[in-house]
């Protein structure tokens, strides 16, 4: 087995009235939300299936289904250190990680330092091992419509030695 595994995620949840917008942990003010069984966090979701994906571990899904109601409402960043927790005990951890949000609206460049931070904390990580970048759709489809938020990641690996 070599020394560095890479894995990449993607998620999209709906936007709705009357639910926060939280990405990369962050509350961001915004009319609309994310719709999920957590608190729909797509580019922590992202991260999670990118890190679970790296070790062939399957997606999130199968560590917190979303028929099981232990996980309504959950903190996505206690799900992300579960799985950071997960890859740990199998011997890995995070070279870096890489992520873009596509949003049409709010605009998320003011907020990416704080994602940043807040997932390198939760991860021990320094904010320079991860990326967080943002990016319309050009108004194309569902979330240049508005529709939805969308978010893809790829997280490199390397096995902890000795
Ligand atoms: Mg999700």
């Amino acid at each position: 087995m070599s020394a560095i595994r890479i894995g990449n995620g993607y998620d999209i949840h709906r936007l709705v009235p009357e639910r926060p917008l939280i990405l990369g942990g962050i509350h961001i003010p915004h009319e609309l939300g994310l719709l999920g069984h957590s608190d729909a966090d797509v580019l922590t979701h992202a991260i999670m299936d990118a890190m679970l994906g790296a070790l062939s571990l399957g997606d999130i899904g199968l560590y917190f289904p979303p028929s099981d109601p232990q996980w309504a409402g959950a903190d996505s960043l206690k799900l992300l250190e579960q799985v950071d927790q997960l890859v740990q005990n199998k011997g890995w951890q995070i070279g870096n990680i890489d992520s873009v949000v596509v949003a049409e609206r709010p605009k998320l460049k003011p907020h990416i330092p704080a994602m940043r931070d807040r997932l390198a904390k939760v991860l021990n990580l320094a904010p320079d091992q991860v990326g967080v970048k943002a990016t319309t759709n050009e108004k194309l489809d569902a979330t240049g419509r508005e529709e939805g938020i969308a978010a893809y990641a790829v997280v490199l690996l390397t096995q902890v030695t000795g």
